[in-house]
C-alpha cells in the first residue's frame, strides 16, 4: 500500500520508511500546510496531521506525533516536547532543558510515546506506542534525534543511550516501532479480510 507520511522531519520519515516495510512511504507534497499541534493528546494532534495529508492528497495517509514524558515532572514535556525549551528551540536547547529541570537525586524515569494516526476517506485508527527508560546524567551517542542521547531504555540491560544503538536496535524496542507494528498488523489483518 502507498501511504502519505504527513511530517517535515527527515528522521521520522527514515525511519517509518524501514518500520513500514513493504508498504512505500510517500513524502508529504511541499503544498500541503500542517495544521499547528494544539491538541492536549498525541492522538488528537497526529489525527490532525494525517486528516490534512489525507484531504490534500486523497490518499491514504498517516502522521505519528510523539514525545517523552518525565515522572518527575508529571508527565511534563508530552506533547509539548519539541517546543520544552520554545517555540523554535533545537533539540540540543530541549535536552539541555530536560536535563536542568529532572533532579539528579530524584525521579529519573522516562517515557516515550508515540501515537500513529492513519486515515483513509472516512476510516481514522490511532495506534499507540511506549518505551519505558531513565534519564542519563549527560548525553552519550550520535544516533537517532531529540532526546536520544540521554535516554537509557529498560528493555536494554547494557546501559546504552538510543543514541548509542542502532537503528536495528532502536526501532525494536522504540515507540514509533511498536506504534508501527501495531498498525502493520491491523493492515494485514484489513488487506486479508478485504
Ligand atoms: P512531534 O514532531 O510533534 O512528534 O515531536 C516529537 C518530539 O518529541 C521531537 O521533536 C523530539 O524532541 C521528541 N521525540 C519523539 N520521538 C523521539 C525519538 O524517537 N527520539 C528522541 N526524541 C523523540
Amino acid at each position: 500500500m502507498r501511504l502519505v507520511l504527513s511530517t517535515r522531519n527527515a528522521h521520522k520519515v527514515r525511519e517509518l520508511n524501514i518500520l513500514l516495510a513493504p508498504h512505500e512511504v510517500l513524502p508529504l507534497p511541499e503544498r500541503v500546510v500542517l495544521p499547528p499541534e494544539t491538541g492536549d493528546t498525541f492522538a488528537e494532534n497526529a489525527l490532525g496531521k494525517a486528516r490534512a495529508a489525507a484531504e490534500a492528497t486523497g490518499m491514504p495517509s498517516i502522521a505519528d506525533d510523539s514525545g517523552i514524558e518525565a515522572a518527575a515532572l508529571g508527565g511534563v514535556p508530552g506533547v509539548r516536547s519539541a517546543r520544552y525549551a520554545g517555540e523554535n528551540a533545537t533539540d540540543e536547547e530541549n535536552l539541555s532543558k530536560l536535563l536542568r529541570e529532572v533532579p539528579a537525586d530524584g525521579d529519573r524515569r522516562v517515557a516515550y510515546v508515540c501515537a500513529l494516526a492513519y486515515v483513509d476517506g472516512g476510516e481514522e485508527r490511532v495506534f499507540e506506542g511506549r518505551c519505558e527508560g531513565t534519564l542519563a546524567a549527560e548525553p552519550r551517542g550520535s544516533g537517532g534525534f531529540g532526546y536520544d542521547p540521554a535516554f537509557v531504555p529498560v528493555d536494554r540491560d547494557d546501559g546504552r543511550t538510543m543514541a548509542e544503538l542502532s537503528v536495528e536496535e532502536k526501532d525494536a524496542i522504540s515507540h514509533r516501532g511498536r506504534a508501527a507494528r501495531a498498525f502493520l498488523a491491523w493492515l494485514d489483518r484489513e488487506t486479508q479480510a478485504a
